[in-house]
C-alpha cells in the first residue's frame, strides 16, 4: 500500500509589497502540519506561491515609478525568503506571472468551465475595490466604503465574462454540511453557510485588458478580456501540479490525494470556500477536503497591511531575534478563533519565559547534572521515578494530544502539550531537588533514587526534542543534539536558546 497523500497550500499573496508578520502566521502553520503529517508517514506536498497578475501590483509598481516587472519579481523575492528565515518546508512554488505551469492551467479550467455552460458575456455596472479585486454589492458596503480597505470603492461599468455561480448553491451546501468539504473554525462554516443561503449570484471572471495595463492572462478566444486575477490565483492550486499539461502529479495529489488542505485568512474566505469549489464543480474536479481559516493579527493594535507598513517584517524579526522566537509566538499566541496583537515585546517575553528560562534551563540543567553526578552517561532505564507520575504522563499523552490538536488545526493546544512536558519536568526537579539526593548518595545512602530522577528528567528532554520538532525545528535540532550520547557520554551542557531581553546577558 503507497502512503497517503496529503496536499497542503497556502495562499499566494499579491505582491504589491514586503511580506508582514501576518504572512508568517500562515505559511508556520502549514508548516507544522506538513512536518506533522510527515512524521506520520503521509507523503506531502507543501505548496506555496505568489499571485502576480494582480491589478493591485499594476497600480503599485506605478506609484513607485518602477516597471512592473522588476516591482514584482523583487517583492517576489522578499515572500521567497520566509522559507529560510522561518525554517519552512516548502516543497514547491508557483509564481503565476512566470511559471510555465501556470498559463496553461488557467486556461484549460476556464475552457472546462465554457465547456460546462458556466461562463457568459454581460454589461456590468457595479462598485470596485481594487484592494480587494472585487465587486461590492451595495449591501456589503460599510457607510459606502470596503468593509477590508475602508476605501470609497470606484464605479465601475463594462462588459464583463461571468461565471454561473448561482448554479451551484445546493451542491455547495450539501458538499460543506456533508463534512466531504470541511471548513474549521465552525464560525467561519456558519459564515459560508448564511452566504449561500443568502442566495449566490453569478460573478465577474474578466476585466477589459486596458483596465489592466495588459498585465494578467487573456481570456481565451477573447483577447480584449483579461481573466479576473482571483480566477487565474486560485487555479495555482491546481496549475502548480500541472493541471494544464495532464501532468502525472496533478492526479497524485490532487485527484486522488487523501488531503486537500488550504490555508487561508479570513478575508479571502468567500474566495476559497465559495467560488473555487464551485470552478472546481464546474469543471469536473474534486473539491478541497479541508478550508482552515486563521483570523488576522493586528500589530500594537493596529490593523497590519502591507501598503501601510506597520506590520513588522518577519525576516528581520527573525534575523534579529531568532526564527524559534517568531513560530514560537505566532504558535502559542495566536488563538484558534479570533485576532491577535503582536508586539515585539510581547514575542520576547513568551520566548524568555517559555523558551530560555522553561525549556532551555531545564535542558541546560538536566544534561549538567547527568556530567556532573554521572559523568555524562545517562542512567539506564528505570522505573517512573516517585513523584513523578505527572512528568510521566505529561510525555506518554503529548503525542497524542499533539495530533489530536493539529486535526482541529489548534495550533495552540498542540504546543501546550509540548509546553506541559516541560513545565512538569521544571516542577519536578523543584520538588525532588536532585542535588539534595546527590549530596545524599556522596553520604552513603541510596544512589537508586538519583538515578530514577536523573532517567525521568532525561527522557523528558529527549521527549522536548522530539515532540517539538514540527513546531521549532531548529532548536529541536539542538535538544536533540544535547541529548545524544557521544561514546557513551553526553556532550558539554550549551545553551539551546538565548534571552532575547535587553539587559540580560545568555543562559
Ligand atoms: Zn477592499
Amino acid at each position: 500500500m503507497t502512503a497517503p497523500h496529503t496536499y497542503i497550500t497556502t495562499t499566494i499573496p499579491y505582491v504589491n509589497a514586503r511580506p508582514h508578520i501576518g504572512h508568517a502566521l500562515e505559511v508556520v502553520q502549514a508548516d507544522v502540519l506538513a512536518r506533522c503529517r510527515r512524521r506520520h508517514g503521509d507523503r506531502v506536498r507543501f505548496q506555496a506561491g505568489t499571485d502576480d497578475n494582480s491589478l493591485k501590483n499594476v497600480l503599485a509598481a506605478q506609484a513607485a515609478g518602477e516597471g512592473v516587472r522588476e516591482f514584482v519579481d523583487r517583492n517576489a523575492e522578499a515572500f521567497l525568503a520566509l522559507g529560510p528565515a522561518l525554517s519552512l518546508t516548502v516543497d514547491d512554488v508557483i509564481r503565476t506571472s512566470r511559471d510555465a505551469r501556470h498559463r496553461p492551467g488557467v486556461e484549460r479550467f476556464w475552457q472546462a468551465c465554457a465547456a460546462a455552460g458556466d461562463l457568459y458575456r454581460k454589461r456590468y455596472e457595479g462598485r470596485y475595490c481594487t484592494g480587494c479585486e472585487q465587486f461590492y454589492s451595495p449591501a456589503e458596503l460599510r457607510a459606502g466604503r470596503c468593509p477590508e480597505h475602508e476605501t470609497e470603492p470606484q464605479r465601475i461599468a463594462e462588459e464583463n465574462w461571468f461565471f454561473r455561480l448561482s448554479r451551484y448553491g445546493g451542491a455547495l451546501r450539501t458538499a460543506i454540511t456533508s463534512g466531504e468539504l470541511r471548513i474549521e473554525p465552525a464560525g467561519h462554516r456558519n459564515e459560508v453557510l448564511a452566504f449561500i443561503d443568502g442566495g449566490l449570484e453569478d460573478f465577474s471572471v474578466s476585466r477589459p485588458a486596458g483596465r489592466a495595463g495588459g498585465w494578467g492572462i487573456p481570456v481565451p478566444g477573447d483577447p480584449s478580456q483579461v481573466i479576473y486575477v482571483w480566477f487565474d490565483a486560485l487555479c495555482n492550486y491546481v496549475t502548480a501540479l500541472g493541471y494544464g499539461s495532464g501532468d502525472d502529479a496533478y492526479r497524485q495529489w490532487w485527484v486522488s490525494a487523501g488531503r486537500r488542505v488550504h490555508l487561508l485568512g479570513k478575508g479571502v474566505l468567500r474566495f476559497h470556500a465559495v467560488y473555487w469549489p464551485a470552478m472546481l464543480l464546474s469543471s469536473g474536479q474534486p473539491l478541497p477536503t479541508d478550508i482552515v481559516v486563521h483570523d488576522y493579527l493586528t500589530a500594537g493594535g493596529r490593523k497590519i497591511s502591507k501598503s501601510s507598513g506597520s506590520g513588522a517584517d518577519p525576516v528581520a524579526l527573525a534575523a534579529e531575534h531568532g526564527t524559534d522566537a517568531v513560530r514560537w509566538w505566532l504558535l502559542r499566541e495566536v488563538p484558534r478563533v479570533g485576532d491577535a496583537d503582536f508586539t515585539i515585546e510581547r514575542m520576547i517575553a513568551r520566548a524568555d519565559d517559555e523558551l530560555a528560562n522553561g525549556l532551555g534551563n531545564l535542558v541546560n540543567r538536566v544534561v549538567a547534572m547527568i556530567a556532573k553526578y554521572r559523568g555524562g552517561r545517562v542512567p539506564g532505564p528505570q522505573p517512573v521515578a516517585a513523584g513523578g507520575e505527572a512528568l510521566d504522563a505529561a510525555i506518554r499523552q503529548a503525542g497524542g494530544l499533539i495530533a489530536a490538536a493539529l486535526e482541529d488545526f489548534d495550533f495552540r493546544q498542540a504546543t501546550a502539550a509540548v509546553w506541559a512536558i516541560a513545565d512538569e519536568a521544571n516542577r519536578f526537579v523543584n520538588r525532588v531537588r536532585p542535588w539534595e539526593l546527590a549530596r545524599a548518595e556522596r553520604d552513603g545512602c541510596d544512589n537508586q533514587r538519583l538515578d530514577a530522577v536523573l532517567g525521568a528528567l532525561f527522557e523528558a528532554c529527549s521527549a522536548l526534542g522530539r515532540e517539538l520538532a514540527p513546531f521549532l525545528p531548529d532548536a529541536a535540532e539542538r535538544i536533540t543534539g544535547q541529548c545524544t550520547p557521544r561514546d557513551g557520554r553526553l556532550p558539554a551542557a550549551a545553551p539551546v536558546f538565548r534571552r532575547l531581553s535587553p539587559g540580560s546577558h545568555g543562559t
